[in-house]
């Protein structure tokens, strides 16, 4: 055998330590929130343990980073977003399917014993829509009232990398997946295809239009980035 592997453990954070007869330097990697370290077979475990002290902050930043894009698991006490709050998950074996929101919990009653990753991901999902569809669309028709704008029509549709889209007929697109944002993420997102219906463009102007109705709207862009990628089930 010329690979072998223990472990060392680093505060909370237990790191894979693979020995191997080829190996003549160290390398540490992070795969699927997995610390894997790679050392000569013969190097003193002692030396490996001062290499990951050293490179600590650097592992400690990777899975922070990582987290938040982690795939859902679905189990429970999962913690899943919801306009202002984060829900925890709580699956009931039942006498029927039914997902629904009591006690600040999100709730999924389900027939199945065990139910799959894809069946608890699809019920979810289409709660998520549900829910995106009632609550996007009456914001949607409050702001616009209230800023006196005049949409053609709203659609909530899936988007993979955008918010939401404005066309020059005056017809509004808004990702469902914004419902897992903070309400006043969502409305930025919808003033900001609003004001696309004055300008069609990213221009100074447009960007004016935008601050009179949203003084922070650079905040909440500054959101979106860093936590838009959170904003899915899958
Ligand atoms: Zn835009």
């Amino acid at each position: 055998m010329t690979k072998t592997t223990t472990s060392l453990q680093l505060d909370d954070i237990s790191i894979s330590v693979i020995r191997s007869k080829k190996r003549k330097t160290m390398a540490l990697q992070i795969r699927d929130d997995q610390v894997l370290l790679r050392i000569p077979a013969r190097l003193p475990m002692a030396l490996a343990n001062r290499f990951i002290q050293e490179k600590k902050h650097w592992i400690q930043q990777t899975l922070a980073n990582k987290t938040p894009s982690e795939k859902k698991q679905f189990t429970n006490g999962e913690l899943f977003r919801f306009l202002d709050q984060k829900l925890p998950l709580n699956i009931i074996f039942a006498k029927r399917n039914k997902v629904y929101l009591e006690n600040q919990t999100l709730i999924v009653e389900t027939k199945v014993s065990e139910p799959s990753y894809l069946q608890l991901s699809k019920w979810i999902t289409n709660w998520y829509r549900q829910q995106a569809d009632e609550y996007l669309a009456d914001r949607f028709a409050l702001i616009s009232k209230q800023l006196d704008f005049s949409p053609r029509s709203l659609t909530i549709k899936s988007y993979k990398a955008r918010w939401g889209s404005c066309a020059i007929n005056g017809a509004i697109q808004l990702n469902w997946k914004l419902i897992m944002a903070p309400v006043d993420i969502i409305d930025y997102v919808i003033i900001h295809e609003l004001c696309h219906l004055q300008h069609h463009n990213h221009s100074s102007q447009f960007w004016g239009l935008v601050t009179h109705f949203y003084p922070d709207y650079q905040q909440a862009r500054t959101w979106l980035k860093k936590h838009g990628h959170t904003l899915t089930i899958d």
